[in-house]
């Protein structure tokens, strides 16, 4: 185990007006209450996440996760938030996060007009210079011109802005978290922390009583700001522009407020230019000021005050001086944003330079609300522990951009290199509210797509948030967000979705009859009638299928519980299990019909996944995004007929193969009937919930010509093919899976997933024949004896006067398809399919026996076989006329009239 210890980190100026412990104890009675109780609680609890750093990223981190039902520890070393407020700007995006949690109307928002402007002045009294612009918008060709400071009305939100000093907002998210039910204990220090493949332990230093304490955690998030105790002891390096300026601030308040009637221009910051005094003044709207020298001058405190008349350029104004500050203009990103079980967020993660774009905290409470929602995953085992990987694939980008974007634009372009003012600038709603994710908890995020753009711009693809609307949901009108930032949810439409999704306990928006505005909803995801558009719990597309042309490399991975045995733990493609009488197997089975195709696929990727894991293999962060194919839905591929319900293995030196032997064909109606250049079947064994088995139970499921068969493009079939199952595999429910992998004209390579209905494996061997007597029963009353094969053989003696007659339905169905039917419309009616098939069958066999010439007539699954599923419900026919043994009777009278 490896143990780090941290070192207190003195953060600037020691601020000399802390609360003091009487006043903390008031207003925290129930932190001081048995608080010996709890130092003994301490020495051996343990908790699913401890978050150290209680600012705004850290408070935020609390209020999301606890919403989500996990109660986290947030560990701060001071009583409370700092006299010296940061943050002042938080953007619409932030706001869509704490509106995810109920706060959105407790923080007042700005006005839908409001910009944050920036004004050179000699002295705010005195001449004024020119305004100064935070960016350079994007002219509609692209190039940098106009003004370019966003107006908030603009962003496609339900939100907007907000502006409230950092110490006002803390209290409010404290009070929300510990509503949720986080344990949020203050005065306490981190000191110590060790990780181990378990948990990760803390050692703890109450800073009232001084005593010492340990906690265990599954996680930690390290959110302990930017000289992060935390990252230094896991020696995590930074990289980035770095550090550029110390600056030492005034927090100030103007008795008189005087000061207000210089932001009736529509100035809030104002940038000082004097000879002797180079400053920024700036207001936190609130009463407060500040005043920030951005000269390296060092001055007495005594000093403060002058400074601050020569800046505003008035001497009659009373000046009551709040607090002193310091900080570290720097831009530095965390070279990982994860070591073990430990993530940083925030400014631990990533120190920004304040700017008008708002990237410090605002970045860091996206970091908390990112992490949030995936750690409640992985510990309510609705997702495996890889899913955290994703999180500094999906954030470290984004700080990145964010760094970049800060010198490529005005207010910092002086610091920037020549690279620096060569890069692109993106809009400040794609800044805000359309940034692209990639990782292996999205797919599809192609690599053509840029790393922002507005929500205009895009249009549904899987990476972006999802789009906000107003929607009409039953009586109410609701914002989409409303909808999905909460948990996942799939938008789409159609039983066969909701199906799917309902396996995995994804709750489902259908959007023809759950919403009234579900048409425009669709344009803006970008999918059609028979696609679907799958949200994260953060409100971002995780995947999609556009419909008609719906891309499918890949699926969500990760988002399902991890264990050892996918077949167990896979709780996917799980089916009604088979109705107690044989008419209820074979209706049920037979109008099964397969699962999306994408999400057994989907399902395919788990199991490739987990049984990579159990190999010891790694997995990457981020799987290869292939460019993406395009197919028809539902799947134009089909199994001609179900399986019967009972097989048997097939022993050394027998050749029992599963029956019928399946035959996979493609819809003669579907586009790819006539594009489809190649097409090969590759055949595996699922377990009876549709996952695959593992890869060395594969070897149970033998062919003499292999695995992969070629599926004929003239005749848009395969041949029967001829599998068995060895008889060593253990006697259990199972199912085959087909993987269809076709290449079109346009070289195109496409790949469709077939399930086949499930099957028994019954008995160890051939059952013993006791004078001339087959032993029958429940259980023992598998159909196949072999006459498939000796058809065949016979049919291959080519003898004369013998007409062998195979699969009446095999017959039907191609004549309906050369009519122009699908399979689905065939089968539709099933009572209907099979009297039909049956008919004909008994015609066929009376016009056969009605000629003398036809001496003996074999058929391959004959009268009896449909008989007997017919008496199974008592009868399709009159049981008088066709019951099994009427039927065996009658054909037995007629073929061998005199035994
Ligand atoms: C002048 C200025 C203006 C800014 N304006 C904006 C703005 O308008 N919008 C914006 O988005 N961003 C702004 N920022 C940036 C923003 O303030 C920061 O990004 C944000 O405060 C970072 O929050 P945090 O929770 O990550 O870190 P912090 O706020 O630094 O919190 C870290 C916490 O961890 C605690 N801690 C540290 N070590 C330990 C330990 N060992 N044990 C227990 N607790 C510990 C600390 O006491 C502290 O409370 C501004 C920054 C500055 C300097």
């Amino acid at each position: 185990m490896l143990r780090i210890q941290i070192y207190s980190v003195q953060n600037g100026k020691k601020n000399g007006n802390r609360l003091t412990a009487e006043f903390h104890r008031s207003l925290y009675p129930s932190h001081h209450k048995n608080r010996e109780q709890q130092e003994e609680q301490h020495m051996t609890e343990h908790v699913p996440i401890v978050i150290v750093g209680g600012g705004l990223v850290g408070l935020s981190a609390a209020a999301f996760i606890a919403s989500r039902g996990v109660k986290p520890v947030l560990i701060e070393k001071h009583p409370g938030s700092s006299l010296h407020p940061r943050a002042m700007g938080y953007t619409a995006r932030t706001m869509e996060l704490f509106r995810s949690i109920d706060l959105e109307k407790k923080i007042p928002q700005i006005d839908a007009s409001f910009r944050l402007r920036r004004v050179k002045v000699e002295s705010m009294a005195g001449k004024w210079f020119e305004e100064t612009h935070w960016s350079e918008a994007r002219g509609k060709d692209g190039q940098k011109g106009g003004k370019g400071d966003h107006a908030p009305s603009a962003m496609p939100s339900p939100c907007m802005g907000a502006a409230i000093a950092q110490d006002r907002l803390e209290p409010i998210i404290r009070t929300r978290a510990l509503e949720f039910g986080a344990d949020i204990r203050l005065n306490t220090q981190v000191t110590s922390i060790e990780q181990d493949d378990e948990c990760v332990t803390l050692h703890l230093k109450d800073r009232l009583n001084r005593s010492i304490s340990s906690i265990t955690a599954d996680y930690v998030i390290a959110a302990d700001g930017h000289s992060s105790p935390i990252r230094e002891a896991l020696g995590i390096k930074r990289s980035g522009r770095g550090h550029m300026q110390t600056v030492k601030s005034v927090l100030f308040r103007e008795t008189n407020n005087k000061l207000e009637e210089y932001k009736e221009r529509g100035y809030q910051q104002f940038s000082i230019e004097q000879p002797d005094l180079k400053a920024f003044v700036t207001t936190y709207s609130d009463g407060r000021w500040v005043l920030m020298y951005t000269d390296d001058v060092e001055r007495e405190p005594s000093a403060h005050q002058g400074e601050i008349r020569k800046a505003v350029g008035r001497d009659d104004i009373d000046i009551d001086i709040i607090t002193t500050g310091c900080w570290d203009l720097s831009a530095l990103i965390a070279d990982t944003f994860s070591s073990g079980r430990i993530f940083l967020v925030g400014d631990s993660a990533h120190q920004l330079p304040p700017n008008r774009g708002g990237y410090g905290a605002n970045t860091g409470i996206e970091d908390a609300h990112n992490i949030a929602w995936k750690l409640v995953e992985v510990l309510e085992k609705r997702a495996r522990p890889e899913l955290l990987a994703t999180y500094d694939a999906e954030r470290r980008p984004i700080a990145w951009l964010r760094h970049d974007q800060i010198f490529a634009r005005s207010d910092y372009s002086y610091q920037a290199g020549e690279n620096g003012k060569k890069a692109i600038t993106y809009d400040d709603a794609a800044m805000e509210l359309g940034q692209l994710y990639r990782s292996a908890a999205i797919v599809g995020a192609g690599s053509e797509l840029p790393p922002a753009a507005t929500p205009e711009e895009w249009n549904g693809q899987p990476g972006t948030r999802a789009p906000h609307l107003y929607v009409s949901m039953g009586e109410d009108q609701i914002s989409t967000l409303d909808l999905f930032q909460k948990g996942w949810v799939l938008f789409c439409s159609g039983e066969h979705w909701k199906e799917a999704a309902a396996v995995n306990g994804i709750p489902t928006v259908d959007l023809d009859t759950d919403l009234r505005h579900g048409e425009e909803l669709r344009r803006e995801l970008g999918i059609n009638m028979v696609g679907a558009s799958l949200i994260r719990p953060d409100g971002y597309i995780a995947w999609r299928r556009i419909g008609t042309e719906a891309p499918i490399t890949e699926t969500p991975k990760y988002i399902f519980p991890p264990d050892s045995s996918p077949g167990n733990q896979l709780n996917f493609a799980r089916r009604r299990r088979p109705a107690e009488n044989m008419q209820g197997q074979l209706w049920t089975e037979y109008l099964d019909q397969p699962f999306p195709a994408s999400v057994l696929h989907w399902v395919e990727e788990m199991w490739e996944q987990e049984s990579r894991l159990q190999r010891g293999e790694t997995i990457p962060d981020s799987p290869q995004m292939t460019s993406s194919p395009t197919i028809d839905f539902p799947s134009p591929f089909q199994l001609l007929e179900p399986l019967r319900h009972n097989q048997r293995r097939s022993y050394n030196g027998e050749s029992r193969f599963i029956s019928p032997r399946p035959v996979v064909i493609l819809d003669k109606s579907s586009p790819l009937a006539t594009s489809m250049k190649y097409c090969t079947v590759t055949v595996k064994l699922l377990d009876q919930e549709g996952s695959p088995l593992l890869e060395d139970e594969q070897d149970h499921l033998f062919s003499p010509q292999g695995k992969q068969f070629v599926l004929s493009v003239a005749h848009h079939r395969t041949a029967p093919i001829s599998v068995k199952l060895t008889g060593k595999i253990e006697l259990r429910e199972l199912r085959l899976g087909f993987t269809v992998v076709c290449e079109t004209n346009e070289g195109e390579t496409l790949r469709f997933h077939l399930t086949s209905n499930a099957f028994h494996l019954l008995r160890d061997r051939r059952p013993k024949m006791r004078s001339g007597v087959r032993v029958s029963g429940r259980g023992r009353r598998g159909p196949c004896c072999g006459k498939t094969t000796l058809l065949e053989a016979i049919q291959k003696l080519n003898i004369g006067g013998v007409n062998i007659v195979f699969e009446m339905a095999r017959t039907y169905i191609d004549e309906k398809m050369e009519q122009g039917l699908s399979l689905q419309e065939i089968r539709k009616d099933p009572w209907q399919f099979q009297t039909e098939v049956l008919k004909r069958k008994v015609e066929l066999e009376d016009e056969l026996l009605s000629d003398p010439s036809h001496r003996v007539i074999l058929m391959e699954r004959g009268i009896p076989d449909s008989i007997a599923y017919g008496a199974a419900d008592g009868g399709i026919f009159p049981a008088d006329q066709l019951s099994t043994r009427h039927a065996r009777e009658n054909l037995r009278d007629r073929m061998w009239p005199n035994q």
